[in-house]
């Protein structure tokens, strides 16, 4: 299963627009989009409505619920966000399958058939960073009610360099741990992979 590039096409653009968190790249275009922090694909999958709590413009442990289409904020260029669209995709459809997993082993059948799930593992850690700077970006990660952009950096470089190129090569302070070639399951007892070379798989079990 391999994943497309995730950096835009050449040539190179030499633009950075000043609301895309990937400008350094100098590679945006000038139109911003109005990108989901967390991915469409991925909310649908949970259903739609989504309760939040702990956000940074809240009353502390006020909680509230947001439709699908109202989780967006200016954070991207199109031509960023078009070059991640293959990682909200990807997304998707690990919570789809995680879903119907979900589904499978509530039914009460005496069926032994087994069923193979693959979906990348790659594309899910990258969707994870995806996923974090979006949060960050739109200034719904918060800290004792407090947006955390306006307390913390976060180093883009590290996301950069882990859409270049596979995971394997990054270095160990990238926040991503690529050392990682087989672990178990200790609820399902059974050995899942995690592959992390750019055209492997992983592997989920039921
Ligand atoms: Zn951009």
């Amino acid at each position: 299963m391999r994943l497309p590039g995730l950096l835009p096409l050449a040539p190179l653009t030499g633009y950075a627009h000043p609301r895309c968190y990937l400008a350094p790249t100098n590679d945006c275009c000038p139109t911003i989009s109005s990108e989901h922090f967390i991915s469409k694909t991925v909310l649908e999958a949970m259903g739609g409505q989504i309760e939040f709590c702990g956000l940074p413009f809240k009353n502390p442990g006020e909680v509230v619920t947001y439709g699908i289409n109202s989780l967006v904020s200016n954070i991207l260029c199109v031509r960023h966000n078009t070059a991640l669209s293959p990682l909200d995709e990807a997304a998707g459809r690990i919570f789809r399958v995680i879903q119907e997993i979900c589904l499978d082993l509530k039914k009460n059948s005496l069926s032994r058939k087994r069923k193979w799930f693959l979906v990348s593992g790659e594309a899910f850690e990258l969707w994870g960073l995806k996923t974090l700077f979006g949060l960050f970006h739109a200034k719904v990660a918060s800290n004792q009610g407090q947006s955390v952009v306006q307390t913390h950096t976060l180093d883009v470089n590290h996301f950069i360099t882990a859409l270049g190129r596979p995971l394997t090569d990054l270095p160990a302070d990238a926040g991503i741990d690529p050392a990682i070639e087989q672990q178990t399951d200790q609820h399902l007892g059974r050995p899942v992979e995690a592959l992390n070379q750019r055209d492997e798989i992983l592997a989920v079990l039921r």
